[in-house]
């Protein structure tokens, strides 16, 4: 088993201009773009992990500005083994989008799918419009992990992927045991 490689899909999921397309960005290529990101060309971009030994290969899932469920297609959501569910701290509606792509993701994906639920933009504090401990009991609650990024400072992202990548190892642990 040691020598395999886990294919991942994760994708990316939330209201537009929450960041979605930023934190993959800074994730897989270490930049910032201060304008809405609408040519990713790639419907997904992969990112190669060594996490003790095991080796990872993630398929990371843009929206390519389609942030409708049922725009999107199943395509887009099907086989996945995690999502990241974004909002922005600085928007309060869209919070409330992200219960309802859970609920979504859930009746699509099963209850095995592991969930990470991130508050983005902390930069701009100041403007925060999310509160930030609903938000986290929201998280606990519905079995997500919680976390706060700045896609724009590079704050936080790698911990998003890193703590989902251990999460799907652990799921995949679980399912060939
Ligand atoms: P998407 O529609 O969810 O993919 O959002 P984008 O990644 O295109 O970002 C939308 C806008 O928010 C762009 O103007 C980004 O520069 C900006 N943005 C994204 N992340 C951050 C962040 O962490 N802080 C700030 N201040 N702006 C951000
Ligand atoms: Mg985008």
């Amino acid at each position: 088993m040691a020598n395999n490689v886990h294919n991942f899909k994760v994708v990316l999921v939330g209201e537009g201009c929450v960041g979605k397309s930023s934190l993959i960005l800074q994730y897989i290529e270490n930049t910032f773009n201060s304008s809405h990101i609408t040519t990713v060309q790639a419907s997904f971009l992969t990112k190669k992990l060594n996490i003790d030994g095991q080796r990872v290969s993630l398929a990371i899932w843009d929206t390519a500005g389609q942030e409708q469920f049922h725009a999107l297609g199943p395509l887009y959501y099907r086989n996945s083994n995690g999502a990241v569910l974004v909002y922005d701290i600085t928007n309060e509606s869209s919070f409330p989008k992200v219960k309802v792509w859970v609920k979504e993701l859930r009746k699509m994906l099963g209850n095995d799918v592991c969930l990470v639920i991130v508050g983005n933009k902390t930069d701009l504090e100041k403007e925060r419009h999310v509160n930030l401990q609903e938000a986290e009991q929201y998280s606990e609650a519905v079995g997500a992990i919680h976390f706060q990024t700045s896609a724009k400072l590079n704050e936080g992202v790698e911990d998003v992927f890193l703590a989902l990548t251990n999460k799907m190892l652990e799921q995949a642990a679980k399912q060939r045991s």
